[in-house]
C-alpha cells in the first residue's frame, strides 16, 4: 500500500507502514459438509487421546515489514515450517486457553474472551512476538468458531476447547526478534465430564526446590511455551507418587504459587481472627499467571461470599475475607496442624473449579477434610468451591445473564 503525499516542493512516496490485523478481510477454504468426520459424542473415548480436532484451521501470516496479512479458514492440516524456524530453536512461542460453551439455551458463547486476547498481547510482548489489535483478533476467533460450532459443538453442557497460538516462524538461526510470525487457532475435542459426577478431589505434588517454574524478572507471568517444556519432568514425577499436577513453591520460604497449569486457592480460618479467608497468591512478583477464572473466582467471592454480601445468596455459607498474598507451605502446615484448613482449590480454563483431597509435601503431607456423598464417594469437602463453581457454570451455559458471557450469533453455512 503506497500513497502519494503531495507538497509543494516534489510528490513524496510513502508507504503506509505495516498493516494492522483485520478480521473484515477473512479468506475462507472450507470442507464440505459431507466431507468432514463425524463428530464423536460426549463420551466418546476419541476425546481422551486429547488429538481429535474439527475440520477447519484459522491461519494469521505475519512479517516485519508487512504486517498482518489477511486470515485465513483451511482444511485443518500440518504446518510447515523451515528446520530453521525461530520457534523451534529458541522457543518463540505463546499461546492461549479458551472454551466455546454450548448453552442449555442453544446459544453460544465464550468466556471474558477479550482478557485472553489481551493477555496474549502481554504474552507476545515477552517473547519479541508481534502485537494486534485485541478487538480484531477477537472477531477473527467468533467468525472460526461461528462456522464450526453448530457442528462440531451441538450438546447443551458441553464445550469445545480452543487453542490460539503464534509462533516465531521465519528462518532466523541468529538470535534476534523474529521478523516473521504465523498466528494459528484450531478447537480440540476434550472428554466431556458430567457436571453431575462427584470429583473425589485431586492430589498435588508440592515441586522440589530444586526445580523452580518462575521467578521474578522471568516469565511466569506469560502464557509461553517456554514456560511448560521444563516443567515436565515435575509433572512426571507427580505423576509418580500418586499425583496429579506440581503444587509450584517458590523461594528458601517456600511460597505456594500455583498449581499445574492453574491457579490455587485455600480457604482458612484465621489464627487470632478466628475469621474464614480465602487465599490465593498475589500478582505482584509476577511468577504466577493471571488466570482469567482467578480473577473471576475473586470477583464473585468479593460480591457473593463476603459480609457485604447479599445474606439470601451467601445462604448457609459463613462470610469469608478475601486476600490475595504471599503465603507459606509452612503456614498451610501451621492451619493444617491446628485443624484450620477448610478447603483447597484450582482454577483454570482447563480444570475449571477443582477441589483439592491432598498435598504430597516431602516434610509432612497436608490432608484436606473430606466428606462421603450420597452416593457413597469420598470427596473433598467443597461447600464455597462448589458454590464458585456453579455460579461460574450458570454463566458459561446461559442460566443467568451476566457481563461475562459473550454471545456469539452462528449463521448456519
Ligand atoms: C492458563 C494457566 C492458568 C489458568 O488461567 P485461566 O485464564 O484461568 O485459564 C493458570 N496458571 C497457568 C500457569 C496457566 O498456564
Amino acid at each position: 500500500m503506497a500513497t502519494e503525499v503531495k507538497n509543494s516542493q516534489s510528490t513524496i512516496l510513502r508507504t503506509a507502514g505495516p498493516r494492522g490485523l483485520d478480521a473484515s478481510v477473512m479468506i475462507k477454504n472450507l470442507v464440505p459438509e459431507s466431507e468432514q468426520q463425524r463428530v464423536p459424542g460426549p463420551q466418546d473415548p476419541v476425546r481422551l487421546s486429547q488429538n481429535a480436532t474439527t475440520a477447519h484451521i484459522l491461519t494469521i501470516r505475519w512479517t516485519a515489514d508487512s504486517g498482518w496479512e489477511a486470515p485465513q479458514i483451511s482444511p485443518y492440516s500440518k504446518i510447515a515450517l523451515e528446520p530453521t524456524a525461530s520457534v523451534l530453536h529458541y522457543a518463540t512461542e505463546s499461546f492461549e486457553g479458551m472454551k466455546a460453551y454450548r448453552g442449555y439455551d442453544g446459544k453460544l458463547r465464550l468466556f471474558r474472551p477479550r482478557l485472553n486476547c489481551e493477555r496474549m498481547r502481554i504474552s507476545n510482548d515477552r517473547v519479541c512476538l508481534p502485537d494486534f489489535d485485541s478487538v480484531e483478533l477477537l472477531s477473527v476467533i467468533t467468525t472460526f468458531l461461528a462456522l464450526e460450532c453448530p457442528r462440531w459443538l451441538p450438546d447443551p453442557g458441553s464445550n469445545l476447547y480452543v487453542r490460539p497460538t503464534m509462533i516465531g516462524s521465519g528462518s532466523a538461526l541468529g538470535i534476534q526478534r523474529p521478523r516473521e510470525a504465523l498466528f494459528f487457532l484450531f478447537a480440540a475435542l476434550f472428554p466431556q465430564s458430567s457436571s453431575a459426577k462427584v470429583s473425589p478431589g485431586i492430589k498435588l505434588l508440592a515441586s522440589d526446590p530444586e526445580q523452580i517454574r518462575a521467578w521474578p524478572g522471568g516469565f511466569g507471568y506469560a502464557k509461553v511455551g517456554a514456560n511448560y517444556g521444563p516443567a515436565m519432568t515435575a509433572q512426571a514425577q507427580a505423576r509418580e507418587a500418586g499425583c496429579s499436577q506440581t503444587l509450584w513453591l517458590f523461594g528458601e520460604d517456600k511460597l505456594v504459587t500455583e498449581a499445574g497449569a492453574s491457579n490455587f486457592f485455600v480457604i482458612w480460618r484465621a489464627k487470632t481472627s478466628n475469621e474464614i479467608e480465602l487465599v490465593t497468591s498475589s500478582l505482584d512478583t509476577k511468577v504466577i499467571l493471571d488466570g482469567i477464572t482467578r480473577r473471576s473466582v475473586l470477583a464473585l467471592a468479593r460480591e457473593r461470599l463476603t459480609a457485604s454480601a447479599d445474606p439470601d445468596v451467601l445462604g448457609d455459607l459463613k462470610p469469608l475475607k478475601v486476600v490475595e498474598r504471599a503465603f507459606t507451605v509452612a503456614e498451610m502446615l501451621d492451619v493444617s496442624v491446628e485443624g484450620r484448613l477448610i478447603e483447597a482449590f484450582v482454577s483454570g480454563t482447563a480444570m475449571f473449579i477443582s477441589p483439592v483431597a491432598m498435598i504430597r509435601h516431602k516434610q509432612q503431607d497436608i490432608e484436606f477434610p473430606m466428606q462421603v456423598t450420597e452416593t457413597g464417594l469420598e470427596a473433598p469437602v467443597s461447600h464455597y468451591s462448589s458454590r464458585l463453581k456453579g455460579w461460574l457454570e450458570d454463566i458459561i451455559y446461559g442460566k443467568v445473564d451476566h457481563p461475562w458471557a459473550y454471545v456469539i450469533e452462528e449463521k448456519v453455512s
